[in-house]
C-alpha cells in the first residue's frame, strides 16, 4: 500500500502534475495549508469539535450539525472541479511567465475552456489580493521609486513612444478619446515590488493622487516628464524625471524598472490573452504583478516554482506559510491511507 505523502515534493510541473494527481496527497496538502497545526475548526462556526469523514474527505460539525471540506469558504467552494485540478491550475498560473490562455489550460487539465476560464478568473483574485502586499506603502527616505503608465489596447499601442509621449501630452485625457486603457504602475526598487493598476486618465490629479496614497513621504520618486508630473511633486517627494524621448537614463533617474514590466505585461498580453476587455485587464495586470513581485525575494534570491505556488496555495486558504513550513508538514500523523475503498468514491472536493 502507498503512504499518500511517500512522493517528494513537487518542484515542477510534471512533479506537480503528477502529485496532485492523487486525490488523497492532494487533500493531505490542502489540509495541511489550511490547519497547519492539524487542529481541524469548522469554517462555518470556528468551533474545533467534529468527525471525519475518511471516504469522502470532510468532516461533520457536532456544533453547527453541518458537513464541510478543506474547499469551504476559499474561493474553490462553489466548484465541483477536484482539487488536483484546482492545484495544477494555481500551479501553472503563479509560475507561467506569459501567463497561461483558458484554451491552454483546459487542454491542460482536460476541463473545458469555460470551466478553465473560470478557473483562472477566481486565481486572478487571489492574486490580487496581495497586491500591495502587508504594507500600506512603499518607498521612505532613501528609497527609489519609479512611477510611470503605459497605454493597452487600442491605436496607441503601436506609435512610436515620441510620437505616444506627444499625443498624451496634447490630449491630457489617454483613455475615453481614443479607445485605449491606461495602467499606472510604480516599483518600488529596493523591495523590487511593483503596484499597477488601470487608471481611468493620465491627468495630474488623477496621477498624483496615486502617488501620495502609495508613497511614502521622502521617497526619491523618478518619473518621465509628462505634464501630470511636472509640477506640484517636491513638497512630498525627492522628485526627478526624465525626457524618455532623448535619453532614457539620467543616472539612476529613470523609469527602466517599470519600462520592463510594461514590457512583460505586454508581452503577455499579446502572446496569450488576444484579446483583453479593458473590464477585465485589471484581473491580467494583478496576475503579471503577481509574478514580478514573486521573482525574487528582499536579498534577491530566485523564489521558485514551488514557492510561488505556496505563496499562492497559502493565500487561497488563509493561511501564510513559507515553503518549508510546508514540507515539515508532509510527515503529518494525520494522512489517511489511500485504500482500495476510495477509488470508487466520487470526489467531494
Ligand atoms: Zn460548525
Amino acid at each position: 500500500m502507498d503512504a499518500p505523502n511517500s512522493l517528494p515534493e513537487p518542484k515542477t510541473l510534471q512533479e506537480a502534475i503528477t502529485y496532485f494527481a492523487d486525490p488523497d496527497r492532494a487533500f493531505q496538502f490542502a489540509k495541511g495549508l489550511r490547519w497547519p497545526d492539524g487542529n481541524v475548526v469548522c469554517p462555518r462556526c470556528g468551533v474545533a469539535k467534529n468527525s471525519f469523514i475518511k471516504t469522502r474527505r470532510l468532516w461533520f460539525c457536532y456544533a453547527c450539525k453541518k458537513q464541510f471540506t478543506v474547499k469551504v469558504k476559499t474561493i474553490m467552494e462553489d466548484s465541483p472541479i477536484g482539487l488536483d485540478k484546482w492545484m495544477t491550475a494555481f500551479w501553472l498560473l503563479a509560475n507561467a511567465k506569459n501567463g497561461i490562455s483558458s484554451h491552454e489550460l483546459g487542454r491542460a487539465l482536460g476541463v473545458t475552456q469555460t470551466t478553465a476560464w473560470f478557473m483562472l478568473q477566481r486565481i486572478r483574485e487571489v492574486m490580487k489580493g496581495r497586491k500591495f502586499g502587508n504594507t500600506t506603502k512603499i518607498g521612505g527616505s532613501g528609497s527609489e521609486v519609479e512611477a510611470d503608465e503605459t497605454f493597452v489596447g487600442g491605436k496607441v499601442r503601436n506609435m512610436h513612444k515620441a510620437r505616444r509621449q506627444r499625443f498624451v501630452k496634447e490630449e491630457g485625457f489617454a483613455g475615453a478619446a481614443t479607445g485605449k486603457t491606461v495602467v499606472h504602475g510604480m516599483l518600488d526598487r529596493n523591495l523590487r515590488q511593483v503596484r499597477a493598476q488601470v487608471v481611468p486618465n493620465v491627468k495630474r490629479e488623477t496621477l498624483q493622487n496615486i502617488l501620495l496614497k502609495n508613497i511614502k513621504y521622502g521617497t526619491k520618486v523618478y518619473t518621465d516628464d509628462a505634464v501630470a508630473y511636472t509640477r506640484d511633486m517636491n513638497w512630498r517627494f525627492v522628485h526627478d524625471f526624465v525626457n524618455k524621448t532623448e535619453s532614457y537614463v539620467k543616472g539612476r533617474v529613470h523609469v527602466n524598472g517599470m519600462e520592463n514590466f510594461w514590457s512583460l505585461l505586454k508581452r503577455a498580453l499579446r502572446g496569450t490573452y488576444v484579446a483583453v476587455e479593458p473590464f477585465h485587464l485589471s484581473r491580467y495586470v494583478d496576475e503579471q504583478v503577481f509574478r514580478y513581485n514573486n521573482r525574487k525575494d528582499e536579498e534577491g534570491r530566485k523564489i521558485t516554482d514551488a514557492e510561488r505556488f505556496a505563496t499562492v496555495m497559502s493565500d487561497v486558504l488563509g493561511h501564510r506559510l513559507t515553503y518549508s513550513d510546508l514540507t515539515g508538514k508532509s510527515d503529518s500523523p494525520h494522512h489517511a491511507p489511500t485504500g482500495t475503498g476510495t477509488a470508487q468514491v466520487k470526489e467531494p472536493l
